[in-house]
């Protein structure tokens, strides 16, 4: 297949203003009703715009909602903890994200006075905003002239161009030259055509099956045109599955200013110890318990002396008393992991990682921010508790 030359000499020669007139009508007809969409303030605009970085809108309103309610300005989440934003964002994954937002405020409100610039060449210089990112924000908030491309609108401008394969960097450059070509002058509803387009590509202009009879631009697509439609953009392979098998240890320890309570409150006196993850790791700057890679049993769960063996070895850490807690499976990109979660008491050693350390009370746990594999133990450890106070 080759790249269509029919594609831009098309889309140069097509009448935008019908094009923005058809698109614009559908999408006030069509569009959803989104929480960022109700008050387009830019703080709001930024914050749902980094959220929907490689997550679905649907994953992301409650947590949208949420983190609004926590840090409803600008200068409340450039004050915030950072414990506290990742707590937040837990379970929305890739929290580099979060990690930024909060730098990112802080340098809007040491450099810019607490007012998020408008230009995307200033607002590419804030941690974490991207090219899209700042095209989106300057122009939903600020109805700047500046081009967005995301998933979406990236599939949806291959096909409204006939664009076989975007990922080299010519391609880009032209994808990118469209998505402004489409745009009106400053202050005329770029961010309005923005959010359309990227309507258009979500929720009509789909990966498979698009729905080309509903589509208020067919006219102007090459892919339609030519019957194509199913073919563009060509897509790469699927990377393949990794497995791997993994084990995390609750380690304890009865905190010397926690007495316990009773013979059935043992949890109440005991502290849990975590590593915070390293930046060169997935998910940097959340806590978890020790884990660490273990040979693959073949469907058979690993034995308290492997487990004891792995944790010396990987952490200096030693345990007495080891027992199953949880099986988890989990996926991350194309990693599909087995956790096996242990909990035992702490022997002695001390930790041999660069990781920082902190043992926390069983009832800490749910204000730290953690993996959500590490939550789940968790999880279990408070509900084991709360089982023996009966
Ligand atoms: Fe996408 Fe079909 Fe519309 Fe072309 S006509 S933009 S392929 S939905």
């Amino acid at each position: 297949m080759r790249n269509s030359p029919h594609g831009p000499r098309r889309i140069s020669l097509m009448n935008l203003t019908v094009f923005r007139r058809f698109l614009r009508a559908w999408y006030r007809r069509r569009r959803r009703s989104l929480p960022w969409r109700e008050n387009p303030d830019p703080y709001r605009i930024w914050i749902s715009e980094v959220m929907l970085q490689q997550t679905t809108v649907s994953a992301v309103v409650p947590y949208f909602e949420r983190f609004l309610a926590a840090f409803p300005t600008l200068h409340d989440l450039a004050a915030a903890d950072e414990e506290a934003v990742l707590r937040c964002w837990e379970g929305l994954g890739y929290y580099r994200r979060a990690r930024h937002l909060r730098q990112a405020a802080q340098q809007v409100v040491r450099d810019w006075g607490g007012q998020i610039p408008k230009n995307p060449a200033e607002l590419q210089s804030l941690p974490g905003v991207g090219r899209y990112t700042a095209g989106a924000i300057a122009s939903i908030a600020f109805d700047e002239r500046a081009p967005i491309l995301e998933a979406n609108t990236q599939r949806l401008h291959c096909r409204l161009t006939g664009l076989d394969d975007p990922r080299s960097a010519a391609a880009q450059r032209s994808l990118w030259s469209f998505a402004e070509a489409l745009l009106p002058d400053r202050g005329r509803g770029a961010g309005e055509i923005n959010q359309a387009l990227m309507e258009l590509g979500s929720q009509v202009c789909r990966p498979e099956a698009p729905h080309c009879g509903v589509c208020p631009v067919s006219q102007f697509c090459e892919a339609f045109r030519t019957g194509r439609q199913e073919e563009i953009p060509r897509t790469a392979a699927r990377p393949k599955v990794t497995e791997w098998v993994e084990a995390a240890v609750a380690l304890f320890r009865t905190a010397p200013h926690r007495r316990p309570l009773g013979e059935r409150q043992v949890d109440a006196g005991r502290e849990w110890l975590l590593f915070r993850r390293l930046e060169s790791e997935r998910w940097p700057g959340l806590w978890d318990f020790p884990r660490f890679a273990i040979a693959d049993g073949g469907g058979l769960a690993p034995t308290p002396q492997q487990i004891a063996a792995r944790l010396l070895e990987a952490f200096g850490l030693r345990a007495r008393g080891l027992e199953p807690a949880a099986s988890i499976r989990h996926s991350v990109t194309r990693y599909r992991f087995l956790l096996h979660g242990w909990r035992g008491e702490w022997a002695g050693g001390r930790s041999t990682t660069a990781r920082e350390t902190r043992w926390v009370g069983t009832s800490e746990l749910s204000q730290t921010p953690m993996p959500a594999p590490g939550r789940r133990i968790a999880a279990q450890l408070l509900f084991d508790s709360k089982s023996a106070r009966g």
